[in-house]
């Protein structure tokens, strides 16, 4: 096995199969570090003979011990150790996950803390993962409900929290029991490879989990389609989750979770405590440079305090530094890549050509990088398509409403559900409008945070399924209803309907 430096990390190169480095058949892959727009990296990307490798290598250990006989407490030591190794290499991984993914150092360190405590939730969770029994209540059965691991998944993230996202898929699928078959975005593949090596230091048997980068028309399509993949889990855009729903149910009628888009709102009503909640909307736009499926990217301000939270929010907003990302009190750092960055400022344009007020902000950051100004528009109307669409990007749409009714219409006047906030101090008004809201989270007071503890997903069109806390481990896991009967006089015809 090759392997090749990335500012200072030694990565292995090729595919992760059966726990050996094996050499990748599809296009290689140009790695580009969106802060000085250079090419860090080439790296091997699957074909789809070598999709079919890993899923023959993932079946194989479903199908031998890992899949049958390792227990609940043997699956919750490896999560453990490999949390233990993913936090002993966090300086290597903080490097990987700022250069190609434009990640600011600070924050790059923050994810990777996040991602430890996820595998250590899921470790813990391994032994308590077990099935029940149900007594009929004639006395000649009983039914033992069994929970099993769903087999072999596919899981294919995106390139906004490269480990993060692994992590919310990866430690609930191993700590079930699953085999794994894992695909990085193509922007965003270098951390994986680091994580691969640590898989098999925690000492996980061979093909209990797979690496194939690659494109998503390629190896993501492949996985897709795959007759012998029981179970995906993708997070990403919208058009591609439907695409995979869609190629799920036209090969085997694999089980799907989405996790997608969303145009989030965040409201703020006349009683709230404003500049607390100028601050938690402010940094519900611009963190991970608005690059986050929860962005709470439109902000809808009761009318009579409307000006004043503006200037609120502003100033939250101007207080971000933008800049390198190596600089430790850099916030925000440049978008993913050239094709994010050019449709953000497209999005931008529309905004104004539309008649949206740009208060801050509206143009490229610096003169290299895919930077770009943290941006303010006001005067925002559900019509305009910066109010609609995924901008993904740092861009805040500040909408005025009246009342309560029309700030919860608008709330839930987008095709997205993934998430929302109330900023009051009202309680009962609290318990009215977090009801109402067509969404799978709700903050009051707060934005953004998001706990291994606590179910993440949407309703709507963003997304299928929940993961976190103990629901996120239900997608990796099937019911067997093994019925035990017993009956000492013998099967009779015609049966007595109360033997049944
Ligand atoms: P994408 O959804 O196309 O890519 C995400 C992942 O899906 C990548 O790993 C990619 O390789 C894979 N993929 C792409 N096509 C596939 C296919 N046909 N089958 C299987 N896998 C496939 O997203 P993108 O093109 O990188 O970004 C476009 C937009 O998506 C962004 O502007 C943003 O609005 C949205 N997005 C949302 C999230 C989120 O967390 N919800 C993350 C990234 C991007």
């Amino acid at each position: 096995m090759s392997r090749f430096t990335v500012s200072g990390v030694s990565l292995p190169s090729g595919l992760f199969i059966n726990n050996e480095w094996v050499q990748g058949h599809g296009e290689r892959l140009q790695v580009v570090n969106p802060a000085t727009e250079e090419q860090i990296a080439e790296i091997e990307t699957a074909s789809r003979e070598d999709v079919d490798l890993a899923v023959a290598a993932a079946r194989a250990a479903f199908e031998s011990t890992w899949g049958t006989w390792v227990s609940g407490q043997e699956r919750g030591q490896l999560l453990f150790k490999l949390a233990d190794l993913v936090e002993a290499n966090i300086d290597e991984l903080a490097v990987l996950e700022r250069v190609d993914g434009g990640k600011p150092a600070g924050w790059a360190r923050v994810d990777i803390v996040d991602t430890v405590a996820c595998f250590r939730y899921f470790a813990g969770a391994a032994d308590k993962i077990h099935g029940s029994v149900v007594e009929i209540d004639d006395q000649r059965k009983h039914a033992v409900l069994r929970k099993e691991p769903i087999g072999v998944v596919a899981q294919i993230v995106p390139w906004n929290y490269p480990l993060l996202m692994m992590a919310w898929k990866v430690a609930p699928a191993l700590s079930a029991g699953c085999a794994i078959v894992f695909k990085a975005a193509e922007q965003t593949p270098l951390s994986t490879l680091r994580f691969a090596e640590l898989v098999k230091e925690a000492g996980y048997p061979a093909g209990a989990f797979n690496l194939v980068n690659g494109v998503g028309a390629v190896t993501g399509e492949t996985l897709s389609r795959h007759l012998d993949i029981d179970k995906i889990a993708f997070t990403g855009s919208t058009a591609t989750g439907r695409r995979i729903a869609v190629a799920a149910a036209e090969s085997n009628l694999k089980k799907v979770t989405l996790e997608l888009g969303g145009k989030s709102a965040n409201i703020v009503f006349a009683g709230a405590n404003l500049p607390e909640a100028a601050k938690w909307a402010a940094f519900g736009v611009y963190e991970n440079m608005g690059q986050s499926c929860s962005a709470g990217s439109r902000v809808l301000v009761q009318e009579s305090v409307y000006d004043e939270f503006v200037k609120l929010f502003v100033a939250a907003a101007s207080a971000f530094k933008v800049g390198p990302t190596e600089d430790e009190d850099t916030f925000q750092g440049p978008q993913i890549s050239k094709v994010q960055f050019d449709k953000i400022l497209g999005l931008i344009e529309a905004g104004k050509a539309a008649g949206a007020k740009c208060v801050l902000g509206g143009a490229r950051h610096g003169t290299k990088g895919y930077f770009i100004q943290p941006t303010v528009f006001t005067d925002v109307d559900m019509g305009m398509r910066i109010a609609q669409e995924e901008i993904f990007g740092p861009v805040a749409s500040i909408i005025k409403f009246k009342d309560e009714a029309e700030a919860i219409a608008i709330a839930n006047a987008t095709e997205y559900g993934l998430a929302a906030a109330v900023h009051t101090t009202d309680y009962n008004q609290v318990n009215r409008v977090t009801r109402r809201l067509k969404a799978g989270t709700v903050w009051v007071n707060q934005y953004v945070i998001v706990s291994h503890q606590i179910p993440f997903g949407g309703y709507k069109q963003s997304g299928w399924g929940r993961e976190l806390g103990m629901e996120g481990l239900e997608p990796y896991l099937t019911t067997k209803s093994v019925h035990h009967y017993y009956d000492e006089e013998g099967f009779e015809w015609p049966i007595r309907l109360s033997k049944l």
